[in-house]
């Protein structure tokens, strides 16, 4: 919802300002369709990596302050229209399974919108299954994503 490229980089700015980030490196924009219901706008996508000294699970809340500090609103619809989406992809090559999150990102293996960003930072990236990001991208086509120049 929204100018979702300014929220994008506020969001990218605000991780850039903490002392406990370090070395983010970010993909391109990718527009693409909504994957839950159809009546709400195109998404844009993107993908960042960087150092961290935060665990995972400070680092989760870290970025659902940011989405709060962006007009986020929880309305328990999942998967609505948003102003801002910041999930946790991979967090080196750990494994984690709580009640609050789950990483690697249980559909990160299967979605255009994240695979094709994370190729153009880690196109040699192995997942902690022991899978291929270039096994993974064979599987998924590109044709639903837009790269915004
Ligand atoms: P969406 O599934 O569309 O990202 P939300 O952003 O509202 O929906 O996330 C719902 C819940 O998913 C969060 O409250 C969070 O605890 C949980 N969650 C589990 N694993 C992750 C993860 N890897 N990244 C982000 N959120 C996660
Ligand atoms: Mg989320």
């Amino acid at each position: 919802m929204g100018d979702s490229t300014t929220y994008l980089n506020n969001a990218v700015q605000s991780l850039r300002s903490l002392h406990q980030i370090n070395n983010l490196r970010l993909s391109s924009f990718y527009r693409s369709k909504p994957q839950g219901p159809q009546d709400q706008p195109d998404y844009i996508n993107a993908v960042a990596q960087f150092d961290t000294d935060l665990d995972a699970h400070d680092l989760l809340s870290v970025l659902q302050q940011i989405e709060k500090n962006n007009d986020r609103k929880r309305n328990g619809q999942r998967w609505g229209a948003r102003t801002l989406d910041l999930d946790l992809l991979l967090y080196g090559n750990i494994i984690i399974n709580t009640a609050t999150l789950i990483v690697p990102h249980p559909w990160m293996y299967e979605r255009s919108f994240v695979l094709y960003p994370l190729k153009e930072l880690s196109p040699d990236l192995i997942f902690p299954n022991g899978k291929t990001l270039a096994q993974c991208i064979l599987k998924v086509s590109a044709d639903d994503l837009q790269l915004i120049p």
